[in-house]
């Protein structure tokens, strides 16, 4: 059985934040891979179009081409529609059928997640992380006393220290603190204030500046 990780998002653009979260996880649970799935939408924004699915998809290989265990999945790309991540995590699950499937969010996903498609099966079908991030609060009563029976906290831990348990749970981590948001960071670009590279690996950054993106 293998252990997998799915960290989906609209990754406009792919930042260090993400990243970092992908290479402590990767540590953190013993995973065997860890795997971007960028979302087909991004969130129009009315000042401009949103970002090609191919350019995001495209930054996320770039980000993550020197690590075997990262690797990005076209799985919701390909769809061409909008879809909703019951519906992801239910094909992964039938794809995957023998292995330990976790899925990945930060803490600000996870504080709206009561307003997801059927949420309560998603938090039910396979494994969570949730990442706490710098600004949001890490609560648990929104979700219902069931549910919460299901979270294993592992906030102020650098490591899982055997508390993986057998069956679907919601495990809190703040192994990864950083303050990034892609949102602020386009805003920044296209306000001229960012050195493309504090934020971006290298060769995200180089695509950035290449098809002027974010300007
Ligand atoms: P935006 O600022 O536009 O919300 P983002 O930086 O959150 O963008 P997304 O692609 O929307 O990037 O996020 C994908 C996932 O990564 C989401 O689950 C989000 O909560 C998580 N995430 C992004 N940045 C961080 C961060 N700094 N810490 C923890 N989780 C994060």
């Amino acid at each position: 059985m293998k252990k997998i990780a799915f960290f989906g998002g609209t990754f406009d653009p792919v930042h260090v934040g993400h990243l970092a979260i992908a290479e402590r996880l990767l540590e953190m649970f013993d995973l065997d891979e860890f795997v971007f799935i960028p979302a087909f939408h991004a969130p129009h924004k009315p000042d401009r179009p949103p970002t090609s699915a191919f350019h995001r998809y495209a930054m996320l290989c770039l980000a993550t081409e020197d690590v075997d265990r990262i690797k990005v999945s076209p799985l919701e790309v390909e769809k061409g529609e909008k879809r909703y991540t019951i519906d992801t995590l239910s094909e992964l699950r039938e794809q995957f059928p023998d292995d330990r499937i976790f899925f990945v969010m930060g803490g600000d996903s996870w504080m709206d997640i009561k307003t997801w498609r059927e949420w309560e099966k998603v938090l039910t079908i396979t494994d969570h992380i949730v990442v706490s991030r710098p600004g949001y609060d890490l609560n648990i009563d929104h979700v219902g006393s069931e549910i919460s029976e299901r979270i294993v906290d592992l906030r102020g831990l650098k490591a899982t220290a055997g508390r993986l348990e057998k069956g679907c749970h919601i495990y809190l981590t703040d192994a990864v603190e950083m303050d990034i948001s892609a949102t602020e960071l386009r805003i920044d670009l296209s306000d001229g204030k960012l050195d493309l590279t504090t934020m971006l690996s290298p060769k995200v950054a180089k695509y950035v500046e290449k098809y002027d993106l974010y300007t």
